[in-house]
């Protein structure tokens, strides 16, 4: 089956706030529930429903969606040829896992000082958040950026272990490898279990007899990169671009954070944006606009010839259609919308002056349009 737009599933706006994605999928998980609606694709419904909410009511997985559609959508890199999560796929489950086991037993007590955070798998870093600033027709046609990043790149020689070998890492003595340490509290409420990261390996559950000569124990290496960051044709301004792995460092050998770009597009002289459609503004004299005329209209592709119609009025708009911006997700193209100008001369030399005199004079029988304006209020 081909999958569907998010949107599409969910019934909404692509500009949907929160609550009307919300709104939307209660409304269809209560009628798609296998318990409720016996249909034999409601089920299959059911997940659609639900994969589109998970992914439109993430604000970080609904930025990549609509920049990248389901391309976004694979968890893998979408952006950049670097991917920092190669390798660890299985352990964020771990760790869900995990945190879910430990938030049982422990009711979610806090006595104080160690928190009860998980320490001993590996934790993906956090995420980093950069703006960046582009002229207007590169947002449009897409453009290569290069920049600056310090990243911490796992320790090559130790595979992140901070150790100087494999044998070097025993398990540690004090918490047999739990990365925690438990102990009983009396309260009024009776006794109370509480767990604490293993003061003696922070929680890594390890011992390391010698430390990594390269990375100093550390288990990362800070390097200074020129990132290339392509910035898709049609982004927007508030629109994000994600590099996987140039977040924030892991813990305990989880992967790096990712990092997001901001995109801010400058204005242009002439050219305005609104979604995919461009607008600009072309000034005609009273007489073209008149007698009609063809022009060559500037595009963000080039420009474009077109016919300006006999009597066209001021404001008028004409619209080229695919001359506007393509869609990140669709792939189709926006309009350019014409408004056209009618400009007034304000010096005109003799001869033309008496052209305009003689039109004033003689126009006819015919009443002036100020004339036929007047008689209205008689
Ligand atoms: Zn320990
Ligand atoms: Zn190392």
């Amino acid at each position: 089956m081909a999958k569907r737009d998010y949107y599409e599933v969910l019934g909404i706006e692509k500009g949907a706030s929160e609550d009307e994605i919300k709104k939307a999928y209660r409304k269809l998980a209560k009628k798609y529930h296998p318990d409720i609606n016996k249909a034999p694709d409601a089920e299959e419904k059911f997940k659609e429903v639900n994969e589109a909410y998970e992914v439109l009511s993430d604000p970080q997985k609904r930025s990549a969606y609509d920049q990248f559609g389901f391309a976004g959508m694979d968890g893998a890199n979408s952006y950049g040829g670097f991917n920092g999560s190669s390798g660890f796929g299985g352990f964020e489950d771990i760790n869900d896992i995990f945190s879910s086991f430990m938030g049982g037993g422990f009711s979610g007590f806090n006595f104080g000082g160690q928190s009860s955070r998980r320490n001993t798998g590996p934790i993906k870093g956090e995420n980093r958040y950069m703006e960046m600033n582009i002229d207007f027709l590169d947002a449009v046609h897409g453009v290569d950026k290069v920049v600056n990043l310090t990243v911490d790149e796992k320790c090559p020689h130790c595979n992140g272990s901070g150790a100087a070998s494999p044998s070097d890492i025993e398990t540690c003595p004090t918490c047999k490898g739990s990365g925690r340490v438990v102990r009983q509290t009396r309260t009024a409420f009776g006794v109370m279990q509480q767990t604490a990261a293993c003061p003696d390996c922070r929680g890594t559950g390890k011992h390391i007899k010698k430390i990594c000569p390269y990375c100093k124990g550390e288990g990362y290496l800070r390097k200074k990169e020129e990132v290339e960051v392509s910035i898709p044709e049609g982004i927007n301004s508030g629109q994000q671009v994600r590099l996987a792995g140039y977040g924030e460092r892991g813990e305990n050998g989880g992967p790096n954070g990712d990092l997001y770009i901001e995109v801010n597009v400058r204005p242009h002289k002439y050219f305005t944006r609104e979604r995919n459609n461009i607008f600009i503004k072309v000034p005609i004299s009273a007489v073209d606009a008149t007698l009609g005329c063809k022009v060559d209209v500037p595009t963000c592709h080039g420009d474009v010839e077109v016919n300006i119609p006999a009597g066209t009025q001021p404001g008028q708009q004409l619209r080229l259609k695919g001359y506007g911006v393509k869609d990140l997700r669709t792939s189709a193209m926006g309009d350019q919308f014409v408004e056209v100008q009618v400009t007034i001369p304000t010096k005109l030399s003799r001869e033309e002056k008496e052209l305009y005199q003689k039109l004033s004079g003689k126009t006819g029988k015919k009443m002036s349009v100020f004339e036929k304006f007047k008689q209205e209020f008689k």
